[in-house]
């Protein structure tokens, strides 16, 4: 489990003034559906006769990291799985100068869902569901080996995104679209391929033709590039403290694993391989292995990211520094 420590300047200065309060632990939405990227708040941290030297935190087996938000607030990214079930819970220690600490726990309540269907075996058609027409071979009971193999392309992934919190975050602007184009199809639509009903739909689609170009959302290095049998020619950007930005079904990549990429760098191009009705990009993301929602990481707005960048185009945005609370010494 990844944890991070807070310590030094910026925590400093939220030490000792008045009478002491119970930090609170919060989070925005406040009813996160799956998939979605939430914002966990830290607050009445100051006030407080014990200066905090340390911020560790998990939510959904994902480790948090937390930032100086202001006003007396710290702020870290956190998931809720798409297939949520009973409940999510946050844990947070607030570590002090003293050697005490705060506990804060956070429980969100959800209801119990039974275990998915296999994701290409079941029948009928989900309310709004949109009908499709792919290539057979995509939408038959898949054999024991082809099971096995889009498990192990899960499994690649999930690691990606594990990677990620690993790394610090290597983006210092707001994260864009990776086309300009029109959404075609947006995160959690009930989908139906050839009369059955598949996994809800887990990204964003763009608009494409063979060829078009592919943007990195933002800046970050290149984790991933390989062919799925689901995704067809992917890359997975690690962007740091969590956050991986995936593209499926390129024509081709145009980029290595290790390559770092910027904001607005091309990185492929829109194609049809996997399973697709015809070309189009389609864009996910994860934070740690979870996957989130991605339309979610063009909303984020300060600490996250700057307040002063535009959040649209593929620019490279001459951003202030993301303001960290403190230095992070164990990055683990
Ligand atoms: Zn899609």
């Amino acid at each position: 489990m990844t944890k991070r420590l807070l310590l030094g300047a910026g925590l400093a200065l939220i030490a000792s003034r008045g009478a002491a309060q119970q930090p609170r632990l919060s989070i925005t939405p406040s009813r996160p559906g799956g998939g979605t990227l939430t914002r966990l708040t830290i607050d009445r941290i100051a006030g407080h006769a014990d200066s905090v030297v340390s911020v560790v935190g998990e939510m959904a087996g994902e480790p948090l990291h937390f930032l100086d938000a202001g006003k007396d607030k710290l702020q870290a990214l956190g998931a809720i799985p798409v297939e949520v079930s009973d409940s999510v819970v946050a844990n947070v220690v607030v570590g002090r100068a003293s050697g005490k600490s705060d506990t804060l726990r956070l429980k969100l309540d959800y209801p119990h869902q039974a275990p998915p269907p296999p994701p290409l075996g079941s029948r009928g058609r989900a309310k709004g569901a949109r009908r499709l027409r792919v290539d057979p071979r995509f939408t038959a009971r898949p054999d024991s080996a082809t099971e096995a193999r889009v498990e192990h392309e899960n499994e690649l992934a999930r690691d990606v995104g594990r990677k990620a919190q690993e790394t610090p975050a290597l983006w210092q602007a707001p994260f864009s679209r990776p086309r300009s184009a029109k959404v075609t199809s947006k995160f959690g639509s009930g989908r139906v391929f050839n009369g059955r009903v598949s996994s809800s739909h887990l990204g964003v689609d763009y608009r494409g033709a063979f060829g078009d170009p592919i943007y990195a959302a933002n800046r970050g290095v290149v984790a991933l590039v390989d062919t799925f049998f689901l995704a067809g020619n992917v890359v997975y950007v690690n962007h740091g403290d969590g956050l991986v930005t995936g593209y499926f079904h390129m024509s081709q990549a145009e980029v290595a694993v290790g390559d770092t990429v910027d904001k607005g760098q091309e990185i492929g191009r829109v194609g049809a391989t996997g399973r697709v009705t015809g070309p189009h990009l389609h864009w996910s993301a994860r934070f740690g292995a979870l996957t989130i929602n991605p339309a979610d990481l063009l909303a984020l707005g300060p600490p996250f990211v700057p307040s002063t960048a535009r959040s649209s185009g593929n620019g490279h945005a001459s951003a202030t520094t993301r303001k960290r609370s403190g230095n992070p010494v164990a990055r683990r």
